[in-house]
This record gives C-alpha cells, sequence and structure tokens, in this order.
C-alpha cells in the first residue's frame, strides 16, 4: 500500500526529477559551501584568538613597560632617563647603583688610609 504511493508519488514526480536533481545538487554546492565557510570561519575564530592572546601579550608588556617608565630615575651624570634596573647608565655609561659609589668612595677612603 505504502509502495504503491510512493511508487506513484515517484511516477508523477518523474517529469521534474532533472530539476530536483539540479537543486539537491545546488543545495550539496551550498552545504560544500557553507562547510568551507565555516572551516574559513573558524581558521579565522583562530586568528582572532591568537591575536586576542598576543594583545593581551602585548598589553602586560605595556602595562610592564608604563610601571618601568614611572620608575624611571634620571641619571645623575647626564640627565637621561633610565630605568633603575640598569647597573650602567646605557648612555654616559655612569655607575648607577648608590651603594657602588658608597662602596667606590669606601675603597678610595680605605686606600687613602692604608697608603
Ligand atoms: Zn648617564
Amino acid at each position: 500500500m505504502i509502495n504503491k504511493t510512493l511508487a506513484e508519488v515517484e511516477s508523477e514526480e518523474n517529469p521534474s526529477d532533472c530539476t530536483l536533481e539540479s537543486k539537491a545538487s545546488v543545495l550539496e554546492m551550498i552545504s560544500d559551501t557553507l562547510t568551507s565557510n565555516g572551516v574559513a570561519l573558524q581558521s579565522v575564530k583562530d586568528d582572532v584568538n591568537a591575536v586576542r592572546y598576543e594583545m593581551s601579550n602585548l598589553k602586560t608588556r605595556l602595562d610592564k613597560l608604563s610601571t618601568d617608565l614611572t620608575r624611571l630615575m634620571k641619571c645623575p651624570t647626564c640627565g637621561k632617563d633610565i630605568s633603575p634596573d640598569f647597573k650602567l647608565c646605557p648612555f654616559c655609561g655612569e655607575l648607577l647603583h648608590p651603594h657602588i659609589f658608597v662602596n667606590t668612595s669606601q675603597l678610595q677612603q680605605i686606600s687613602a688610609r692604608t697608603s
């Protein structure tokens, strides 16, 4: 009974089979396109995520830089802005850490006393 109905329906639709087939292939193409679009979208998403990750890295580095910048001190000799982490001024080569100066002057005092 059902088979017969299906056969009838099929025979009725036979003339438009060609159209249906081409529609089906169009649908398949659309589906393929959607899939490849999905793949492309996924890679774009990955790129965006990578860029976002880079941005957050950059932001961290910028934050650190701006912290470093607010911590900048001036070289006592040439007056240029330098990081307090430096032991030597990169511009004039001046020794920057006070204890080094102290030690140097103490050394001079010690050598003055011993001579
Ligand atoms: Zn300097």
